[in-house]
């Protein structure tokens, strides 16, 4: 148990309770967690509001534990980057969300499913065979795939990843830069990976209407991007005031709880049907 202290800071008191009642490592907890097919895939939308649809959805985990609460990614993502465990779990996430989504019909209109990786998994090709080898069985089609990479991490091999992401182009998989302005590579990585899409962190937007200096942060993060023609969608959109402030800048694309929460399938599939007959 001690070997993982550093880890242990950031988890929450529930799980900690539970590893220290049965005396089980995190590590074997995640193990077991895997075995039991505990980790879901929730679901929240991203919508054009220049044409009031949806674009698609950004796959979010959760560790779904029996008749317990569901513990969010933030408690125990930074602990399974460090042991490896997210490769096992990402690949237990995007099954579930393929066979999911592909319920949705979505071969019509081309929405997109957006996946959280980190950046090693984009210096392997694992991630994009085991993703076409799910797809082989789903209506979903490569193109409708996206992967998120934080920019709050580094990469280690720069070269290999930018190899990866032009293999994942050329099966028309794409790949946005998460949390853009807040890390490390910024417009480096963009000019290094050939990244043409940004995902517009919510640090900048819960900034619209105050005075705020991270105010003209996203301010220029917009420009550059307009700049560079990216793509740009912007996340933790909570207010009708945020939204427009957007919006009037060219940032259409838009994610938060102003629009839904993450979501289980089952509430996602009702929010498509609805914004599909409005
Ligand atoms: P992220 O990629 O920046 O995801 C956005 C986070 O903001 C999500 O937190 C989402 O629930 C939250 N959010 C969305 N809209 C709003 C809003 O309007 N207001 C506020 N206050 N928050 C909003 P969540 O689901 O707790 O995920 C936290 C982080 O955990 C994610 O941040 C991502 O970095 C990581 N994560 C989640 N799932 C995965 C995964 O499958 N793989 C990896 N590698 N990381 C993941
Ligand atoms: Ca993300
Ligand atoms: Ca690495
Ligand atoms: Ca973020």
């Amino acid at each position: 148990l001690f070997m993982f202290g550093g880890a242990l800071g950031i988890i929450c008191i529930s799980l900690y309770r539970m590893i220290m009642r049965r005396k089980m490592s995190l590590h074997s907890l995640v193990e077991q967690g895997l075995a039991k097919q505990e980790f879901v895939p929730y679901y929240q939308p991203i919508v054009d509001v220049s044409s009031n649809s949806l674009y698609g959805c950004e796959m979010l985990a959760r560790w779904q534990r029996p008749g317990q609460d569901v513990i969010s990614p933030m408690e125990f993502i930074p602990y399974v980057e460090k042991s490896g465990q997210i490769l096992p779990i990402t690949e237990q996430l995007i099954e579930k969300a393929i066979y999911e989504i592909g319920k949705l019909n979505w071969q019509m209109t081309k929405q997109i499913i957006s996946i959280n990786v980190v950046p090693d998994q984009l210096e392997s090709l694992d991630v994009l065979e085991k993703s076409l080898n799910l797809l082989q069985h789903s209506e979903i089609t490569p193109d409708q795939i996206a992967f998120e990479v934080t920019e709050r991490k580094q990469f280690t091999d720069l070269t290999m990843a930018s190899d990866v992401i032009e293999q994942l182009r050329i099966q028309g998989i794409g790949v946005k830069l998460d949390d853009a302005g807040t890390g490390y590579g910024g417009f480096s990585y963009i000019q290094q990976l050939n990244i043409r899409s940004l995902k517009i962190d919510k640090m900048f937007v819960e900034n619209i209407g105050t005075a705020d200096i991270k105010l003209s942060l996203l301010d220029s993060i917009i420009a550059f991007g307009k700049e560079a023609g990216m793509e740009m969608i912007a996340e933790g959109v909570e207010t009708e005031e945020q939204s427009q402030y957007l919006a009037e800048q060219g940032v259409y694309l838009q994610q938060g709880y102003f629009f839904g929460k993450p979501m289980i399938f089952k509430d996602f599939a009702y929010f498509c049907k609805s914004m599909a007959s409005q």
